[in-house]
């Protein structure tokens, strides 16, 4: 069976004050996920208008304990490897540096720093701050894990909304053979559709999104750019497919120039929407399987549905039923992003 967009339309009947108690009807679908079948819904709608707090009194705050991140207390405070594993103690490269995590995931576990500025805006990512910090952040991969194979995983959490404790902008990385439940079953998914149909579902993907159109955004380089069909976030994702890689080691540098390039169109329209948290992650496979699985990325913006009593945008349905929700329409989310990639 190849790459399906299968969904289940629902009607919810009720009598509407807001208008004079007359009958309505609201739509709201279900949606299976094309390569694992999850499900996620498309529904509520009654998103807030998305107003972003003050960034800049965010950060004066930020800073009256000190930031460990910032150039000034960086060298001072933060950890250096064991000289068997980097005898420098710590990687450089641009603006970025890499230390290891004080609070490791794992046996392999650290931090790109990614900025000498504390604050940086979402339009002012650069594209040399980006691609710095990701080739950075394989070279560490490349130095310290010299073991089987592995998911060297990279992931961001940008402002607090997304989990994010240190407003200074830096990467989490760590290798690991514990890759996380969603990676897992994306790789047996792929290895299964691989099975059944002797064809990439990343290559067929990418196929199909561009053949439907309502989701597919562009390429920045080799790099595929689409909003997912069933999004993991409330404001929906966006998703960057690597053709032909299936782990981080095979990313080149034109590939990270081109992830980076498409970031900073993706940041841009996060901006002028009024977004300014998102979670970041990439998802490798295993080595050799680029028949099967390709590389890829996900980026999901984050917020607060009520800002001034802090609620979350992570409620029980996402949180304890492992049901993604999500209140745009995916196809309005890609619409809005496209003519950032024209
Ligand atoms: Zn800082």
């Amino acid at each position: 069976m190849a790459v399906e967009f299968r969904n289940v339309q629902k009607v919810s009947r009720f009598l509407d004050p807001r208008q004079d108690f007359a009958e309505t009807k609201t739509a709201s679908e279900i949606r299976f996920d094309p390569l694992t079948g999850r499900t996620g819904r498309v529904a509520h709608f009654a998103l807030p208008p998305l107003t972003p707090p003050d960034l800049e009194e965010m950060a004066r705050l930020s800073l009256e304990r000190g930031c460990p991140f910032c150039p000034d207390l960086l060298e001072k405070v933060t950890p250096m490897f064991p000289s068997d594993l980097i005898p420098e103690g710590r990687l450089h490269r641009g603006e970025a540096t890499v230390i290891p995590n004080l609070s490791p995931y794992d046996e392999h576990s650290a931090l790109t720093v990614m900025s000498r500025q504390h604050l940086v805006r979402l339009p002012d990512f650069t594209l040399a701050l980006l691609t710095d910090a990701f080739s950075l952040s394989l070279e560490y991969f490349h130095r310290v894990y010299q073991g089987p194979p592995s998911f060297p995983l990279i992931n961001w959490n940008y402002f607090p909304p997304s989990g994010g404790s240190q407003l200074h902008p830096h990467l989490q990385l760590f290798a690991t053979d514990t890759p996380g439940n969603l990676l897992l079953a994306e790789i047996q998914a792929s290895e299964r559709y691989y099975r059944e149909e002797g064809r990439n579902f990343w290559e067929e993907l990418v196929v199909a999104e561009k053949a439907e159109g309502k989701r597919y955004l562009g390429q920045t380089g080799e790099v595929s750019w689409m909003v997912s069909y069933v999004p993991i976030g409330i404001l929906g994702d966006v998703v960057a497919v690597f053709p032909q890689r299936s782990t981080l080691a095979e990313l080149t540098p034109g590939d990270l120039e081109a992830f980076s390039d498409g970031l900073t169109r993706v940041f841009r329209y996060f901006h002028d929407q009024g977004m300014y948290s998102f979670n970041l992650a990439f998802y490798p496979g295993r080595p050799g399987e680029a028949d099967r699985f390709w590389v890829h990325a996900r980026t999901v913006p984050r917020f607060s549905v009520q800002p001034v009593l802090h609620a979350s945008d992570v409620n029980t349905l996402q949180y304890l039923y492992d049901e993604p929700v999500t209140m745009i329409w995916p196809e309005a989310m890609a619409a809005g992003l496209k003519p950032y990639f024209a």
